[in-house]
């Protein structure tokens, strides 16, 4: 199809020809590891054009496929390339841009196993030099830049947080002085933030949350130009061989179709709890970038055109039995990880500082004990108060 399709019917139809499939409104899963072919000639020539060719399932699946055109035009990128973990999608993202010795300027408030990455691995073992900066001014980068900084990594909005960074500017800034510049768009998604228009080499997603949805897959994307993902392609995917799966594919294409949807839902349920607690006399602050008196309101209008369901916000009390009452008088917000599925969830920091540090220790990292993440999810939004309101009130602050 020539003409740009809007997004719903991008996410219905494109990349699929149904006539290719006896017709089936649904795409086979492509469950197969080889492709054979009917001749020496045949299998010859697609390995001289193996980008394009079926001949393996760790480089090319037919399924698979599918879903990885379909993110790329949803995210405005000429390809993109599926992992079986977002982790997969950053970690080779990640080395695709740099060699041993660059130097990095990456968010403080990254996602933790992203930072681990490049903190607990790359720079031990290959050198890499790492500067954090909080991200709120473009300055700040501009500030850090070396000789040898090869890589920007990003996260708008930043885990447990919510802060943003200008990436137009920081996507400008990188690309005057040669950087390759990395974003997690995780918490936006392809529909609410387009990172590629505004500059940024490559976007990652964790598809195991809203992409995917309905709590039922682990899975990552890469999308980006057709030089950079044709790269990652044929070397870290191929040879780290993190491979998505057929089946894993499948099923995120089954939740591209309800995309939109679940994300407007996400976003107005979302809405309406953030207005309740910031009324809530136990909840002292709320990290929301969708609340009009969110501090970075003004550059979330600037570069977003919508908000997911995912927040932070503190209790009034720092009684660490009250603050497990709270938790666990929660009826509808289950306790997890993770986030973005279609049930609401509740997570508190503490329980992972509290197992190296002491609260005061942690409260020094500008954590509280009574931070509480929560993840909106699609029940009726006048349950979720009523269940945040009733275990409030239980606080004896
Ligand atoms: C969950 C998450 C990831 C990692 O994704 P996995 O699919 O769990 O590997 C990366 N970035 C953000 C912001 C996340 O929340």
């Amino acid at each position: 199809m020539s003409k740009k399709l809007k997004t719903e019917t991008l996410l219905q139809h494109f990349a699929e020809d149904r006539s290719k499939n006896n017709g089936a409104v649904v795409p086979p899963i492509y469950q197969n590891s080889l492709f054979t072919f009917a001749s020496w000639e045949d299998i010859d020539a697609a390995f001289d054009d193996r980008l394009n060719s079926f001949i393996y399932t760790r480089g090319k699946n037919p399924t698979v496929q599918i879903v990885e055109e379909k993110l790329a035009e949803l995210a405005g990128g000429e390809k993109a390339q599926l992992f079986p973990s977002g982790m997969g999608a950053i970690s080779a993202a990640i080395f695709s841009c740099l060699k041993s010795g660059d130097h990095v300027i990456a968010i403080k408030n990254i996602y933790g196993p992203a930072n681990n990455f490049l903190n607990s691995y790359l720079k031990p073992k290959f050198g890499i030099d790492i500067t954090y900066v909080s991200g709120d001014d473009p300055k700040q980068f501009e500030q850090e830049i070396r000789e040898n900084t090869s890589l920007i990594y990003l996260e708008s909005p930043s885990s447990v947080v919510f802060s943003l960074q200008d990436i137009k500017a920081v996507a400008d800034l990188a690309k005057a002085n040669g950087i390759k510049t990395i974003i997690d768009n995780t918490w936006a998604t392809p529909l609410y933030q387009k990172p590629l228009a505004m500059g940024v080499d490559l976007e990652v997603h964790s598809c195991s949350k809203y992409i995917g949805g309905h709590s039922d897959i682990v899975a990552g994307v890469v999308i980006g130009n057709a030089e950079l993902i044709d790269s990652i392609s044929t070397h870290e995917m191929e040879w780290i061989g993190a491979k998505m799966a057929p089946m894993e594919a499948w099923l995120i294409l089954r939740s591209l179709r309800t995309l939109t949807l679940r994300m407007e839902r996400h976003q107005s349920n979302a809405l309406k709890v953030a207005s309740f607690l910031t009324n809530h006399s136990e909840v002292i602050k709320i990290n929301y970038p969708g609340l009009p008196s969110f501090k970075q309101q003004e550059l979330a209008q600037k570069q977003m055109t919508g908000y997911s369901g995912l927040m932070s916000f503190e209790l009034r009390t720092k009684n660490l039995d009250q603050i497990k009452l709270f938790v666990n008088s929660l009826k509808l917000f289950s306790i997890g990880v993770s986030w973005g599925g279609h049930e609401s969830l509740i997570y508190a920091p503490a329980i992972s500082y509290l197992k190296e540090l002491s609260p005061e220790q942690f409260e020094g990292m500008g954590i509280s004990l009574g931070d509480m993440r929560i993840s909106v999810g699609l029940e009726n939004v006048d349950d979720l108060i009523e269940d945040l309101n009733q275990s409030l009130s239980l606080i004896n602050s």
